[in-house]
């Protein structure tokens, strides 16, 4: 869900993001120019539903306009589907590739707005952590979700009765998960700690970060390695 509001910062540190941007290994690839032809949009699922263009941050970023960038990070870039439809470009762009790495410079830098988006995720990525699954019905909580509608607050209150309509995969629950060998669930860890995904959760939620790092470090141990 989109951040309500962008907080003030300074010229420097608008600038310093944007640098943090422009010196990612992909940047290069994801952003080659903009002929501002308005495919990305067309092709876009969220600018079908938001106000939000896949173009307007495109040029943002190509003009290295950092006032309106910031803006956009705090805003816009979690309207994203992260669908890459856009990918079609004829540019040869990847906007949703530059959205996400506007979304990842967020999140390295604790911006309030990668907080709020991400507040419903931490179940989820404990679930994953702690169990290798994802999401699970009884996850399907409103306040949790509170951007995906109506339909969230009526399933939760009638789980029972839709779980006797949808298939036998829907009666996994956050206690009862599907069997993941320690092996994946070893590799999952490492994979989370050498490549600074764990270093991320910190700046965002630091009580999922000390859950998670309980949880990785006990198997992690036992599978002799050392963290
Ligand atoms: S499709 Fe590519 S060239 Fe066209 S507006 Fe979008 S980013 Fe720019
Ligand atoms: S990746 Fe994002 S910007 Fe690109 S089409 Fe999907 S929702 Fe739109």
């Amino acid at each position: 869900m989109r951040p309500t509001s962008v907080p003030e910062a300074t010229l420097e540190e608008k600038q310093r993001l944007f640098a943090e941007v422009q010196g990612d290994i992909r940047f290069p690839e994801y952003l080659k120019g903009c002929y501002e032809c308005g495919i990305c949009v067309a092709a876009c699922p969220s600018a079908r539903f938001y106000n939000f263009s896949p173009r307007r941050i495109t040029q943002a970023v190509a003009r290295q306009d950092v006032e309106l960038v910031w803006e956009q990070m705090n805003g816009e870039v979690w309207d994203c589907s992260q669908c890459f439809s856009c990918l079609r470009c004829p540019r040869g762009n990847n906007p949703g590739g530059v959205i996400t790495i506007l979304r990842e410079v967020a999140v390295r830098n604790g911006l309030r707005s990668a907080k709020e988006a991400l507040e419903g995720y931490g179940r989820i990525i404990y679930k994953i952590m702690g169990s290798g699954t994802q999401v699970s019905p009884d996850m399907i909580q409103p306040e949790a979700f509170p951007d995906w509608g109506p339909d969230t607050r009526e399933v939760s209150a009638n789980l029972e009765l839709w779980r006797k309509a949808l298939p036998p995969e829907t009666l996994h629950t956050t206690s009862v998960s599907w069997d993941v060998a320690e092996k994946t669930l070893t590799e999952l860890y490492l994979i989370w700690h050498m490549t600074g995904v764990l270093d991320m959760i910190k700046g965002i939620d630091v009580n999922l970060h000390t859950i998670l790092g309980d949880v990785m470090e006990d198997l992690l141990e036992e599978q002799g390695y050392s963290v």
